[in-house]
């Protein structure tokens, strides 16, 4: 008896489908915006436009992720860390060293207390202390209040875990919410808030008010405050002032940042999450069986470098603010009128002024459309909004300028040249 239905396993299940509802693959897909219109599973944009560039010879101004090397000191503590015999397991929660200069760095920079056992954990980057974060918080039915355009994670998790994201668009040109907008998105099955500040893919920060409405909305529904700060140190007009320091907030948030951005290392993977002991005893509790633990060399080697380098934060800023300035004054020169980025590395531009000499409709258009003539890739702001809002940013692209100024003016001069 073979090939039968009956002793097969049942081939719509082993493949992950099930005829009755989507499979949890299916709603995490969906919720990142990975299925396209006929339900076909592509990649995340940044990884469709960084092959657009590669394939066009562009210059790479989409998938945020820098041209340059980390700093030399943090490479040869790696080296050495590997020389040292760092090669088992870490433990879970992070190499003791790590999560000691996680709370160091948290007090210096912010005057945050945080004890590094049991209220620091390290992770897999940002990326896994936010998914552990909302796994470790979510039931089905629950709501998660989210600011359109966002990173595409917070969406693909919270439909994972079954609950849903409500969405409140920071309305541009400013891109701030609507306070209204705000409260009305609060509801007693909120369970948390995700705030990302400094704001990929705008390049804004939050303001104060922003911030208190959350802590006060956050209160009056008990809901968790989910942080992503891993551009805390690319603030060009200001110390970043985390959420977690405003009165009430710091018993309710889990602040999420990574070394990614700040040490020019996005592909290490060390990422740490903070916050009440309570709080991050379930975020260790869904950690433990995601990735287990980050990878230890590397985790020494960051270790030895967030908190001592004197001046290495004001040197990363000023390069980070001449790349800035030359991305936007070429935007400039070619007629566009981008708001001045606040944090992060990337800027956006509303570029409907474009559109008739290159014969398109919207953002996306334009970015193919730059790609193909220009040697420039963008990525549309859309592709960071639900169905329902998308229409408010389809002018917007954002440009990443985390590359070499050379670069950046090169690719500047030749958009220049295009209009
Ligand atoms: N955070 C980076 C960006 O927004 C890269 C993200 C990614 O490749 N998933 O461009």
């Amino acid at each position: 008896m073979t090939g039968t239905a009956q002793n097969r396993p049942n081939a719509a299940a082993s493949s992950g489908e099930d005829s009755r509802r989507p499979a949890p693959w299916q709603r995490m897909a969906a919720g990142g915006g990975l299925l396209d219109p006929s339900g076909q599973l592509r990649s995340t944009v940044f990884e469709e436009m960084t092959a657009l560039a590669r394939r066009t010879g562009s210059v790479n101004l989409g998938q945020g992720f820098p041209d340059f090397n980390p700093p030399a000191e943090m490479v040869a503590a790696a080296v050495d860390a590997l020389h040292a015999g760092h090669h088992q397991y870490a433990p879970i929660v992070g190499v003791p060293a790590l999560r000691e200069a996680v709370a160091t760095h948290q007090r210096e920079h912010y005057g945050l207390d945080v004890d590094p056992d049991g209220q620091v954990i390290v992770c897999a980057g940002a990326t896994e202390g936010m998914t552990a974060a909302l796994l470790s918080l979510l039931q089905p039915g629950d709501e998660v209040v989210v600011f359109e355009p966002h990173y595409d994670l917070y969406g693909a998790v919270v439909e994972f875990a079954g609950a849903t994201t409500v969405p409140v668009p920071l309305l541009p040109p400013a891109f701030v919410p609507d306070p209204d907008d705000v409260r009305a998105a609060f509801s007693p099955r909120t369970r948390a808030v995700i705030l990302n500040d400094p704001h990929n893919p705008t390049g804004t920060v939050a303001s104060r008010e922003f911030k208190q409405q959350l802590v006060e909305l956050a209160t009056e529904f008990n809901a968790v405050i989910l942080t992503d700060e891993v551009y805390e140190h690319l603030r060009y007009d200001g110390p970043h002032e985390p959420i977690a320091q405003l009165p009430g907030a710091a018993g309710r948030t889990l602040s999420v940042s990574s070394a990614g951005k700040t040490f020019s290392a996005t592909g290490w993977r060390v990422g740490w999450v903070s916050g009440p002991r309570d709080l991050v005893r379930g975020v260790t509790a869904v950690k433990t069986y995601l990735s287990h633990s980050a990878a230890a060399p590397l985790q020494h080697a960051v270790a030895s470098v967030l908190t001592s380098p004197t001046g290495f934060y004001e040197r990363l800023l000023e390069d980070y603010r001449e790349r800035r300035d030359v991305l936007v004054s070429g935007l400039h020169g070619a007629g566009l009128n981008p708001p001045m980025p606040e944090g992060t590395f990337f800027a956006v531009a509303d570029v409907s002024d474009l559109y008739p000499l290159a014969g398109v409709q919207d953002a996306e258009g334009l970015a193919h459309h730059w790609a193909e003539t220009v040697g420039v890739v963008g990525i549309p702001v859309s592709a960071f909004v639900g169905p329902g809002n998308r229409g408010l940013y389809s002018d917007w692209l954002r440009l990443a300028f985390c590359k070499r100024t050379d670069v950046l003016r090169g690719a500047m001069a030749g958009l220049v040249a295009s209009v």
